[in-house]
């Protein structure tokens, strides 16, 4: 039987990271792929599929540079499903060969084939035994097919199959309006697709501050999105075109279905009962903050502990768990101020609390809000809507949360983290000069809004 210091089971961000950090220290490591494609989720399936689409979608639409030159470059129409594909293609194959070259580099030895727990140390993959001194679970998540949802990954869609469409639906309905269900939703309906998005709350991305999740319900509505609030999925069924019952009565047809809320934890293959795994909700592995399972020498990672269950995440969560597991020293837990991305059109990011959270935490605090479209980069790329939102104490003026709706949020963000990390001022932000003109401007004219409300007149600029 061949033996490792450790072994990883999954090739996504959480396994790969973690596999090339032992290795890089020195450590014998295998990893374990099930898939023949290596990178998981995040490769394959999910995160980057799904932001190449959105910049295809917006590079055919021309959707941010209508009017500019007074001129409109509409919809590409000519535009074919293997035009849209493509760039998604290239840029996850790229993807892919650069993790598996990483494993390479790092003398990570690579094993095809399913893992499945022998007994707590031992792990068999196409009938082949393996040690490992310690283990880390990486195994990722998949997409929850509910009973009363017929998919057929023909017309019926989740978030995996959606990605293997040779027609171009007319009109589709999107079920659910988390970060999956969204970004789909606006891709589509940048494509020119009619969508209706389906969700059973009063708010999309309930995670998110109300007043940006409005500001993208208006700016997803003028562009055609149709959302159904506050119901679920009664029934779907398949004719000549699908035929959508709502628990609200009402019905309506679509060329195309995509299910998009909720995953599970993907363990169907590790015999977790067998070696008495702990296990919580919707198929999870239960870990304390280092990643330790309930059997010391195994660790678990990623989509498959559940929450936040993202990639940027996922990958420190494997860097973590080798941090404990062979005392390197350098990183003992993840950062409480994380930052969300969603890449919707417009792309919304957040980072700290939102104001429904500082009214429950009963903190003192006001607003500072700036528009793209009064900043001068925001006037030379064109932006009609979008705006950066400040929350901050009032008694002290700390920054304790950024929102931000429009182009390249997530990217900006990363300074508002900074902020929120550091517990700067406003005052400590207008102290600091930006390249001119930026979009960085949006956080100081924010910053002055912020202290006019304060001080009750206009702080000007
Ligand atoms: C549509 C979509 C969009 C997303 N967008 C974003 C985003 O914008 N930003 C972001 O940060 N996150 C995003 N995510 C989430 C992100 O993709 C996941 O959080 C991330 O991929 C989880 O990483 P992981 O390593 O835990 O699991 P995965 O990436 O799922 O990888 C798990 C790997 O384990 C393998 N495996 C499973 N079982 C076994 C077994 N028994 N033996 C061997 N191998 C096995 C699988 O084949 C897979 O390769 C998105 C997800 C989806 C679905």
């Amino acid at each position: 039987m061949k033996k490792y210091e450790l072994i990883v089971i999954g090739t996504g961000p959480a396994g790969e990271k973690a596999a090339v950090k032992a290795a890089y220290f020195g450590h014998k490591v295998a990893i374990i792929e099930k898939e023949v494609r290596f990178g998981g989720a995040e490769v394959v399936t999910g995160t980057l599929p799904s932001k190449t689409l959105k910049e295809t979608a917006l590079y055919f639409s021309g959707k941010y540079e209508k009017g500019l030159f007074g001129i409109d470059r509409d919809l590409k129409r000519e535009a074919s499903i293997e035009d849209f594909m493509y760039r998604k293609n290239y840029v996850t194959s790229a993807v892919e060969h650069e993790v598996e070259e990483n494993l390479k580099r790092h003398g990570v030895e690579i094993i095809k084939g399913t893992a499945t727990f022998q007994d707590p140390h031992t792990i068999v993959v196409n009938g082949e035994e393996y040690y490992g001194d310690y283990i880390i679970i990486a195994t990722g998540s998949y997409p929850f097919h509910p009973a009363n949802i017929p998919f057929d990954g023909k017309r019926v869609h989740d978030s995996d199959t959606i990605l293997q469409i040779t027609d171009f639906p007319h009109s589709l309905c999107v079920v659910g309006a988390g970060v999956i269900g969204c970004e789909y939703a606006t891709i589509f309906s940048t494509m020119g697709t009619e969508v209706s998005l389906v969700n059973d709350k009063d708010k999309i991305l309930s995670q998110i501050d109300r007043e940006v999740s409005s500001d993208l319900v208006t700016q997803m509505q003028s562009s055609g999105v149709n959302i159904y609030f506050n119901t679920t999925i009664e029934k779907v069924e398949l004719g000549e075109k699908i035929t959508v019952t709502l628990n609200s009565k009402q019905t309506f047809q679509v060329d195309m279905f995509l299910y998009a809320a909720g995953r599970s934890g993907h363990i169907k293959e590790l015999n977790c009962e067998k070696i008495g795994l702990a296990l919580g909700k919707r198929e999870t592995i239960l870990v304390n903050e280092q990643y330790q399972t309930n059997i010391p020498h195994i660790y678990a990672v990623g989509d498959v502990i559940g929450f936040p269950s993202l990639a940027s995440t996922s990958m420190d969560q494997g860097r973590v768990a080798v941090a404990y597991i062979f005392k390197t020293e350098d990183l003992k837990h993840l950062p409480t101020c994380l930052p969300y991305g969603i890449y919707t059109v417009p792309e919304v990011s957040m980072v700290g609390i939102t104001e429904e959270e500082a009214i429950a935490a009963k903190v003192p605090y006001l607003t500072g809000k700036a528009r793209y479209s009064d900043m001068a980069r925001g006037q030379i790329m064109g932006a009609k809507a979008g705006f950066l939102k400040l929350i901050f104490n009032k008694n002290d003026q700390t920054i304790l949360g950024v929102h931000i709706i429009g182009h390249i949020a997530s990217e900006l963000i990363h300074y508002g983290m900074t902020l929120v990390e550091d517990k700067k001022t406003l005052y400590q932000l207008i102290g600091q000069v930006f390249n001119y003109p930026t979009l960085h401007d949006l956080y100081k004219y924010a910053a002055y809004d912020g202290l006019s409300t304060l001080s009750g007149h206009r702080v000007k600029p």
